[in-house]
């Protein structure tokens, strides 16, 4: 029997495995899914689980209920040698297995991409995985703890210091959500009043700069009116364990920095040898790899052309295009055991959410410019109708819900008491 291998359950990877279960006859081929994690995560409401308003477990969908004969390997996909057709597999157990294939679908998403910064690998914390949200929550919270218990100024000051380099909707949603949950939780920590000081900065000139002048504008609005200090054409230096160098010639005094920079897909692309655009795959529009019929990249690791902008465009690294390339490539990988004709790849942004947290959100649905409490409306609806699961919407409306009436759980979880929170450890890299 033929056989489909899919690395990645993301966005893109797991959308895929689910469109092939309806379109393949079992017969027809085997479909085996190459993963690290058992769940596939809904990454637009991680800051949300950074705050706490969120639980973790609210925003996956768990592979072994929604998935009915796809053969999950756990592990990480190591390497793709394209003339052997194979896959190397590095298991979760540490042993190596070898996958042929007929079909490949590459979509293991992307990390945070860092830059040679001094300090940053050693003290920059992101925002990509369920454990960095549960581990920044608890170095937020222990920073506040910590402040309070000390009567050292300058410790009081870097403890209640808070950067966060990157104003893409990671940076500034993760700047929104903690910020309001530091200021709620100063009634609890009355010796830290007028210390606390949240601070963003980007190296471009607008908040969100790929997502249109009236997101950046409405949400820069919002987030300096709350009093976090925007600073733009900015980036960092240096880091150290207390303190952060800045462009702009400042020294900032924090002991947490939230590193928010940008995506960089993740190593294994490279392992292909075929041509990448900033470090991203290049695919045809019809996902396929050129010169090399069955394989197809999607999502945020490849760079699929937009036929909706201007030539040479190509999409943006977001969960809309990944959940809809899953679909063109499921169609294209069963077109491709057929014999029949590849699809196309199209489709135009419906707009965009940044939930800011409270009854704070910017949104452009269909175009249409909101912001304030309406776009709030909008944004948790959206992302009701986007979670991955009838349980992930009930969680997250019951969560939702429960903070509203009964406000934030000030606690630490601890789970991640002796994890270094870098981001070599958190997210694999
Ligand atoms: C905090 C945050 C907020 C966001 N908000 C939004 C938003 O509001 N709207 C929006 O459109 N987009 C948003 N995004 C972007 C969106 O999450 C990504 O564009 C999307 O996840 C890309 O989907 P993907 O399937 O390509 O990758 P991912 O969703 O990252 O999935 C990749 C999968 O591959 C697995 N994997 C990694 N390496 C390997 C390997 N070697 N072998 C096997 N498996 C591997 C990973 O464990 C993961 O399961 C946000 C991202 C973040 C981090």
């Amino acid at each position: 029997m033929a056989r489909i291998a899919i690395v990645g359950s993301g966005f893109a990877g797991y959308g895929c495995a689910r469109h092939l279960e309806r379109a393949l006859r079992p017969a027809e081929a085997e479909i085996v899914l190459i993963t690290p994690m058992d769940y596939s995560l809904y990454t637009p409401l991680l800051p949300q689980v950074a705050a706490g308003v969120v639980q973790p477990r609210s925003i996956v969908a768990p592979l072994h209920r929604k998935l009915h004969r796809t053969k999950l390997l756990p592990g990480a996909a190591r390497s793709v040698d394209l003339d052997a057709r194979e896959v190397e597999v590095t298991k979760l157990c540490g042993d190596h297995v070898k996958v042929p294939f007929d079909v490949l679908v590459l979509c293991p998403g992307s990390m945070t991409r860092t830059f040679d910064i001094p300090g940053l690998a050693e003290h920059a914390h992101g925002l990509k995985t369920l454990s960095e949200a549960v581990y920044l929550r608890d170095r937020v919270m222990l920073q506040l703890e910590l402040a309070a218990s000390t009567d050292d100024k300058q410790e009081r000051a870097s403890r209640c210091s808070f950067l966060v380099v990157g104003g893409g909707y990671t940076g500034s949603e993760t700047a929104a959500c903690l910020q309001l949950l530091t200021s709620k939780a100063m009634r609890r920590f009355p010796e830290l009043r007028g210390l606390l000081r949240w601070t963003l900065v980007d190296v471009a000139a607008k908040l969100l700069p790929e997502l249109g002048d009236h997101l950046g504008e409405a949400t820069e609005r919002i987030l300096r009116k709350r009093g976090v200090d925007v600073r733009l054409g900015v980036t960092v230096d240096k880091i150290s364990a207390d303190s952060a160098e800045l462009t702009d010639g400042t020294t900032l005094p924090t002991s947490t920095v939230i590193w928010a920079a940008g995506v960089t897909p993740r190593p294994v692309v490279s392992s292909l040898g075929t041509e990448t655009a900033k470090s991203r795959l290049v695919v045809g529009t019809d996902l396929q790899v050129a010169g090399h019929p069955g394989v197809f990249a999607l999502g945020d690791a490849a760079a699929v052309p937009d036929l909706t902008r201007e030539q040479g465009a190509v999409c943006g690294a977001t969960a809309q295009h990944a959940t809809r390339q899953a679909e063109t490539a499921a169609r294209n990988a069963v077109a491709t055991l057929r014999g029949t004709a590849l699809s196309e790849y199209r489709h135009q942004d419906l707009g965009f959410v940044v939930d800011l947290g409270g009854l704070q959100a910017t949104a452009d649905p269909l175009g249409v410019k909101l912001s304030g409490p309406i776009a709030q409306l909008v944004t948790r609806g959206y992302h009701l109708l986007s979670a991955p699961s009838g349980r992930a919407k009930a969680r997250v409306s019951g969560d939702w819900l429960i903070n509203a009436l009964t406000g934030d759980d000030l606690i630490r979880l601890d789970f991640l008491q002796d994890s270094s929170g870098t981001l070599a450890e958190l997210e694999r890299t």
